[in-house]
Order: structure tokens, then sequence, then C-alpha cells
């Protein structure tokens, strides 16, 4: 499976990835982006191509 990360540290909270992500894998919790559906994840990468910081990361297991 893969794990899309964030970097909450790099993160300008512009909700970018938010938008992009075809299958709604990040949602807004508190107003931060969190991928708390990664298992729904189909690897198209757009969101690791759109974040304007850089902040986002693929984990595979
Ligand atoms: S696209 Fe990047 S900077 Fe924007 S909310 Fe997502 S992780 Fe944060
Ligand atoms: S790689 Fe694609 S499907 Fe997976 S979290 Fe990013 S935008 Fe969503």
């Amino acid at each position: 499976m893969r794990n899309v990360k964030i970097d909450m540290e790099k993160c300008t909270n512009c909700r970018e990835c938010v938008e992009v992500c075809p299958e709604e894998v990040f949602q807004l919790m508190n107003g931060m982006p969190v991928h708390v559906h990664k298992e729904k994840c189909i690897e198209c990468d757009l969101c690791i191509n759109i974040c304007p910081e850089d902040a986002i990361s693929v984990v595979t297991h």
C-alpha cells in the first residue's frame, strides 16, 4: 500500500492537494489537510506535483 505523507512544517495550508485529489484521500481537519483515506490512493501523483511547497512525499510499504 502506498502512503502519502504531508510534512506539516512545510505545508502552508493552501489546500490544493485537497482540491486536486480525484479520490478524496485528503480531508481538512481543523483547517489543515490530513490524508485520512490513504487506502483510496490510486498513485496518480497529482498531489505531489501540485504542492507548491514540496511538502508531500510518498512512503511505500
Ligand atoms: S498542496 Fe502542499 S502546501 Fe498546499 S495544503 Fe497540500 S500539502 Fe499543504
Ligand atoms: S497520489 Fe493521487 S490519489 Fe493519491 S493522494 Fe495524491 S492526488 Fe490523491
